[in-house]
C-alpha cells in the first residue's frame, strides 16, 4: 500500500502534455495557449477619442475658463468608425465621438461638459458653427494613443496562459478567429460489473444503474476534457479486454469497479495482459483499491486509472488522482483542489491508519468556516457526496478529530452559486 503523494507522483510522471491544435476562439475557453501570442497590429490601431467632445489644438484653449470662454470655429464632426477628415487648425474644433479617430492637427479633446454646447443648444443655435471652450486643455487630454493597450509586435499572451474571457477579448481585439492551444484529452470511461444496467433501460431485480460512468464523465467534462462513455464491461476478462481495445484512441482510460479483493480481479488481469500495472492500493479512505498502469497500443502507452467501484470512492479517487492527470495533459498546473481551514463541529474517528477524506458541508460564521459531516460516510452513499461542499482531510496518523478541532477541507466545487438557491429553499 503506497501513500497518496507517491501514487500521485507516479501517475503524474506517466502522463504528458498533449499536442497543440488550432481551436476556434470560443471553443478555446479553458484551454491553454501552446504558443506565445504576439500582436500583428497596434491596439487601438489609431489615436482616438476617449470622450464625446471637441478635438482641438490645446494651444487654442489657453486661458479658457467659464468666465472667459475661448470660442472656436466648428469645422466638422467625426463619429466612431468615421474618417479623420481634414486638419484642425488654430482656433478650430471638430465635434468628435468616443472611439472616433483624432483628426490631424488636433492634440486634445475637450469633453462636452467643458464646453458651452448645452447653452448654445438651449439658445436654439442648431447650426453650432462655434463652440465655447470653458477649460484649458493640455496636449494629449482625452486621447487614447495608437498601441497604448497593445503595441504592434508585443508579446501579449505568453504560451501557457489559460484562455479565459479576458484572453478571448484580447485575442479578438487582435482579430484572431482561432487560437493555438493544447488539445483537450479524450478520457474513455468503462463501467464494470454484471450488476450494472445502462441508463434508459428498466431496472431488473438485483441490478443497479451504472452511476459511476456518469459521475466520472461529469467530472471529466467539468475539467474541460472530453468524456467518451464506452459502456459496461461484464465481469469476464474478455469483455473488459474488448472495451479496453476499443478505447485505444483515448488519452486516458478510466474504469470503475473490478478492483476489490474477492472480486474477479478483472482489471488487474486485463492490465497484466494488455500492458503493465504500476501500483495497486493506496493508503486512503475511501479509495484503497486503486489500480494504475498503462495499456500498450503499438508505440503508444495509454494510461489507465482503475478506480474503485463504490460510487463515492470512484469520485474521490478521480478528484485526487484523475483530476491532476487530466490537468497535466491539458498543460495546466496540477495543484490539488484548494483547501480552507475549518472548525470541525463533530467528532470523527479514523482508526485504520489511512488518509480519510470525510464528506462535509461548510458554513461560514464570523469569518470562520465550520464543517459538519454531510451525511453517512459509507462509500456507497452518494447522496452525502451530493450534499458535500468539500472533503475534510484527516491525516493517516490522526485517529480522532474532536468537535472544535481544526481540519483542512478540500473544496470539491467552487460553490458560489449555492447560497442563493439554499436561501430560496429555506
Ligand atoms: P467492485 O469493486 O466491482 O466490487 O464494486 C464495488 C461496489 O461498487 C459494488 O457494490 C458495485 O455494485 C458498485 N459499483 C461498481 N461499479 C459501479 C457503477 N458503475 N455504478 C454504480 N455502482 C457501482
Ligand atoms: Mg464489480
Amino acid at each position: 500500500m503506497i501513500k497518496v503523494e507517491e501514487a500521485l507522483e507516479r501517475i503524474l510522471s506517466a502522463v504528458s502534455v498533449l499536442e497543440e491544435e488550432e481551436s476556434p476562439l470560443l471553443e478555446a475557453v479553458g484551454q491553454v495557449l501552446s504558443r506565445d501570442i504576439h500582436s500583428a497590429i497596434d491596439v487601438p490601431p489609431a489615436d482616438n477619442s476617449a470622450m464625446d467632445g471637441f478635438a482641438v489644438q490645446a494651444a487654442s484653449t489657453r486661458g479658457a475658463s467659464p468666465a472667459s470662454p475661448r470660442v472656436l470655429r466648428v469645422t466638422g464632426q467625426i463619429a466612431a468608425g468615421g474618417r479623420p477628415g481634414g486638419p484642425v487648425g488654430p482656433g478650430e474644433a471638430v465635434r468628435i465621438m468616443t472611439g472616433a479617430p483624432i483628426p490631424p492637427g488636433a492634440d486634445a479633446v475637450v469633453q462636452f461638459e467643458d464646453t458651452d454646447e448645452e447653452v448654445r443648444r438651449r439658445a436654439q443655435d442648431i447650426s453650432l458653427s462655434h463652440i465655447g471652450i470653458l477649460r484649458e486643455a493640455s496636449a494629449g487630454l482625452n486621447i487614447r494613443q495608437a498601441g497604448e493597450d497593445i503595441p504592434r509586435g508585443a508579446l501579449v499572451l505568453p504560451r501557457g496562459t489559460v484562455v479565459n474571457p479576458p484572453q478571448v477579448g484580447v485575442l479578438a481585439s487582435l482579430g484572431m478567429v482561432r487560437a493555438p492551444v493544447i488539445r483537450r484529452p479524450v478520457v474513455a470511461i468503462i463501467g464494470t460489473g454484471d450488476e450494472l444496467t445502462p441508463l434508459g433501460e428498466p431496472l431488473p431485480p438485483g441490478r443497479i444503474y451504472d452511476s459511476n460512468t456518469y459521475a466520472l464523465a461529469a467530472q471529466v467534462k467539468r475539467l474541460g476534457a472530453i468524456p467518451r462513455i464506452m459502456g459496461i464491461a461484464r465481469d469476464v476478462e474478455a469483455d473488459l479486454r474488448d472495451k479496453v481495445r476499443q478505447a485505444a484512441e483515448a488519452d486516458l482510460v478510466l474504469t470503475s469497479g473490478g478492483v476489490s479483493q474477492g472480486d474477479y480481479d478483472m482489471v488487474k488481469g486485463v492490465l497484466a495482459q494488455e500492458g503493465e500495472m504500476n501500483f495497486w492500493t493506496v493508503s486512503m479512505k475511501p479509495g484503497k483499491p486503486l489500480a494504475f498502469g498503462h495499456f500498450r497500443r503499438g508505440q503508444r502507452r495509454v494510461p489507465h486509472l482503475g478506480l474503485p467501484g463504490n460510487p463515492v470512492s470512484s469520485m474521490i479517487t478521480f478528484a485526487v488522482f484523475g483530476r491532476p492527470a487530466v490537468l497535466k495533459m491539458m498543460g495546466k498546473g496540477t495543484a490539488p483542489l484548494p483547501t480552507v481551514e475549518a472548525v470541525m463541529e463533530e467528532e470523527v474517528t479514523n482508526r485504520d491508519g489511512r488518509r480519510y477524506y470525510a464528506r462535509v458541508s461548510l458554513s461560514r460564521r464570523s469569518g470562520q468556516y465550520h464543517a459538519r459531516l454531510s451525511g453517512p460516510q459509507g462509500s456507497g452513499i452518494l447522496s452525502s457526496m451530493a450534499q458535500a461542499d468539500g472533503l475534510a482531510i484527516i491525516p493517516e496518523d490522526t485517529t480522532r478529530v474532536r468537535a472544535g478541532d481544526r481540519v483542512q477541507v478540500m473544496l470539491l466545487e467552487w460553490s458560489q452559486e449555492k447560497p442563493s438557491l439554499s436561501q430560496e429553499r429555506g
